[in-house]
């Protein structure tokens, strides 16, 4: 850091500065170009600048440390000095950071966390999610909470600077351990990184900075989802605190089975029952689809359990966004409960078989005569 400012400079206080004319300089400039408040461009290096500042010379060692040597100095940064653990009240709250600093990013810098993620289960009709559609879905959302404007206090008067970390939201801990003295950086665990606390919580979200509301959302569904998918709808999952993202709502489909389609993939499978003597003759059929009726020619003589491919009448996949084809499969249905007049049919046919040619199950037996 070779352009680096001045300590002095940085908190705009002179050499002689006392502690307490120091510690004033300090807040000032923390509560200016805290990152929270300070919206300018450069204020987050600003305010690291002043911390770092604040951090030497509130310390009378380092500051006796930076006065003789500047920032070459010996360990000047962190300074050189007692060790252990003077300054923590409290060893619970530093293991608490220790251990728990990871949180896997839901706990970000400043207390602000992140709402939970949700998850809902939605029941869809077969057309609903094979087409897609819109889906009224009622949901608590976390909305900024007008009374503290977010920011979690009673009055702009109950917020101050952190008394541990001095606003910076960070402490240096030392630690010895057996590999000697180690120095870490780690989040104030008083303030939990925000720099600042609060006297009086706001009573309307009661510090929280955000409350929450029953409302009905419209969610769209996208065409083609199948039971066990689930879409995420962003920002619409719990409430953040102190200003931080609500999490995300996940909905988890379970789609009703259909009364005729049935579906595989993007595959979607009709049964197609036809007359023995359309199946003998051949015929056109209205083929009903998801899409509408599609006209199919079944040939003469198609055989029971014939396949019939109709192009792209499936179901649109929702991540390739091909849509696949319908299998109709023929199923030959065998008369039942037939009327003197057709049984008379049936037996002449019966007649002709066994006089003219063989029918299909003397063929079938002659398969096993020697
Ligand atoms: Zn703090
Ligand atoms: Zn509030």
């Amino acid at each position: 850091m070779a352009n680096k400012r001045d300590y002095y400079e940085v908190l705009g206080v002179s050499k002689n500065a006392t502690d307490d004319e120091i510690k004033k300089a300090y807040r000032s400039l923390a509560k200016k170009y805290h990152p929270d408040v300070c919206k300018e461009p450069g204020a987050e290096e600003k305010f690291k600048e002043v911390n770092e500042a604040y951090e030497t010379l509130s310390d009378p060692q380092k500051r006796q440390m930076y006065d003789q040597y500047g920032f070459d100095g010996p360990q000047a940064n962190f300074g050189g000095g007692a060790g252990g653990f003077g300054g923590f009240e409290d060893l619970g709250d530093i293991f608490a950071n220790f251990f728990g600093g990871g949180m896997g990013g839901q706990r970000s810098r400043g207390g602000v966390k992140r709402g939970d993620d949700i998850e809902r289960l939605m029941d869809l009709q077969f057309e609903e999610a094979v087409l897609g559609c819109k889906k009224t879905i009622n949901i608590d959302v976390s909305e900024p909470c007008t009374a503290c404007g977010g920011s979690g206090a009673f009055s702009k008067s109950d917020i101050q600077t952190c008394s541990k970390c001095q606003g910076s939201g960070y402490v240096t801990i030392e630690q010895r351990t057996i590999f000697g003295m180690t120095r870490s950086r780690t989040v104030c665990p008083k303030c939990g990184g925000r720099g600042q606390e609060i006297k009086k919580k706001c009573e309307k979200c009661n510090g929280k900075g955000s409350v929450t509301k029953n409302k009905n959302i419209e969610v769209t569904i996208p065409a083609g989802v199948d039971t066990g998918m689930q879409i995420r709808v962003a920002g619409k999952g719990g409430a953040g605190e102190l200003g931080g993202e609500p999490g995300d709502l996940y909905i988890r489909f379970r789609v009703k089975p259909h009364k005729v389609f049935k579906r595989d993939g993007d595959t979607i499978i009709l049964s197609a029952p036809i007359s023995f003597s359309d199946a003998v003759l051949g015929t056109n059929l209205a083929i009903p689809t998801i899409y509408g009726d599609v006209s199919l020619k079944v040939p003469a003589g198609t055989q029971s359990g014939t396949k019939f491919r109709l192009r792209g009448k499936g179901v649109q996949n929702p991540r390739t966004k091909r849509t696949g084809d319908q299998i109709v499969e023929i199923n030959l249905v065998t008369p039942t409960n037939i009327s003197p007049e057709e049984k008379k049919i049936f037996e002449s046919l019966q007649n002709i078989d066994t006089k003219e040619k063989k029918s299909p199950w003397e063929k079938f037996k002659s398969l096993f005569k020697k």
